[in-house]
């Protein structure tokens, strides 16, 4: 709440409504994959190591992401030391 700004729970109560949505909905949109920054990436390889659809590589001492394999599941931006990592449609 304090990285958020919030002092209480009123201050964002209801603010996820917005983006609620039908699986229906979803299914029209293309699918996300990873993409990777490589001037922020060091190639330490906990992307690599995380993603369940080995999606990516460690190729020069950079990632590289396989988009026809990539699930867009958006672990590896989540674990990424480094936000060197980001969804895109
Ligand atoms: S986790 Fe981030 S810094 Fe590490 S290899 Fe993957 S993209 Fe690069
Ligand atoms: S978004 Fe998911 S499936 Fe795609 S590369 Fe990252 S961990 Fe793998």
């Amino acid at each position: 709440m304090e990285r958020k700004g919030y002092e209480k729970i009123t201050d964002f109560r209801g603010v996820a409504l917005q983006y609620l949505t039908t699986v229906e909905e979803l299914a029209k949109k293309p699918p996300m994959h990873a993409v990777v920054d490589k001037s922020s990436c060091s190639g330490c390889g906990i992307c690599a190591n995380l993603c369940e659809y080995d999606a990516i590589r460690i190729v020069e001492g950079k990632a590289e992401i396989d988009e026809s394999k990539c699930d867009g599941c958006g672990l590896c931006k989540e674990f990424c030391p480094l936000k060197a990592i980001k969804l895109v449609r």
